[in-house]
């Protein structure tokens, strides 16, 4: 019998998880389908265990479930704990297991596809939400000069400031509001908040970007997100949005449901694209 995988959020009509899963599954020559799910804001739960029920061999977590699905896995990864979210679930006979492959996704587009070392590079990330969290270990673990937390309801970043500085090492992390970034650059900000899907952008003050700088959006679409629009503006060398982390996360959700590692350069390329 075919296996059955899908990706579940509210919204998720715009979402491209089912194209790259086929791509994934045509490359590598395995035999899966791949759907995407509404689930209503409470009916998370309900939704995955009819999906189990139905024979569903695993699920990736969009928003706004990242931290139910958290909740609902019986047994997590290391990295799904310390991200607190996950976006991988992972259905067997052992029950509901759960991970998080955001992190590794970001960093693999920024170094694979974008050619960017992270190590010495003073980083900004905007937001503090489920991808904030799930992308800060991941980060420091590339040894950056500094880390910067920014968010609109402050108090949320200086929370992820205290949780995660134990592990920081030699790394400096602080955590402010945005207005508070007047007067400091950046070498890269990467944009956490879910403004982009309002139209929004987070309210940044000028020349936060140092020169041969990157802004990077986790929100992707058609043309340029507000946010990287704004970045062009206030005078950003670089720009990318997060399609690319996109197709890494999924690669690594595959790897973990098949054991079989796709080769996502030539997937990012025709779906960028078509
Ligand atoms: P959450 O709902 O957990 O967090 C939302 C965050 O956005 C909060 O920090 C919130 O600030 C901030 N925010 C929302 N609206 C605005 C606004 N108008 N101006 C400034 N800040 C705002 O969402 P997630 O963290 O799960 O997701 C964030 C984004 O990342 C989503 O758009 C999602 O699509 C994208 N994403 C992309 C991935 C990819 O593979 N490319 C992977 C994961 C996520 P406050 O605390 O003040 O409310």
């Amino acid at each position: 019998m075919t296996d059955r995988y899908a990706v579940i959020g509210n919204p998720i009509a715009h979402s491209k998880s089912p194209q790259i899963h086929a791509a994934f599954a045509r490359e590598t020559g395995q035999d899966l389908t791949y759907e995407a799910i509404l689930a209503p804001a409470n009916g998370f739960e309900q939704a995955v265990r009819a999906f189990i029920a139905a024979g569903g061999k695993g699920m990736n977590v969009t928003v706004p479930f990242k931290l139910d699905a958290y909740r609902l896995a019986a047994t997590r990864s290391a990295r799904a704990e310390a991200a607190k979210a996950v976006n991988t679930l992972v259905f067997s006979a052992r029950g509901i297991h759960g991970d998080n492959t955001d992190g590794l996704g970001l960093v693999a587009d920024l170094g694979r596809n974008l050619g960017l070392g992270l190590a010495g590079k003073r980083i900004l990330l905007l937001g503090a939400g489920g991808a904030a969290r799930g992308v800060i270990l991941p980060l420091l673990e590339q040894q950056p000069a500094s880390l910067t937390l920014a968010n609109r309801t402050v108090e949320k970043a200086r929370a992820l400031q205290l949780e995660f500085a134990p592990s920081a090492g030699a790394c400096p992390v602080d955590a402010c509001g945005f207005d508070e970034l007047a007067g400091r650059q950046f070498d890269l900000a990467i944009n956490a908040t879910a403004a982009s899907l309002a139209d929004e952008a987070p309210a940044l003050p000028q020349g936060i970007y140092a020169p041969g700088s990157l802004a990077y959006d986790m929100v992707y679409g058609k043309g340029l997100t507000p946010f990287l629009r704004a970045a062009r503006a206030q005078g950003a060398a670089h720009l990318a949005d997060g399609f690319g982390m996109l197709v890494e996360q999924a690669a690594e959700s595959f790897f973990l449901w098949r054991g079989v590692r796709p080769a996502t350069a030539p997937v990012l390329a025709g779906l960028r694209a078509g």
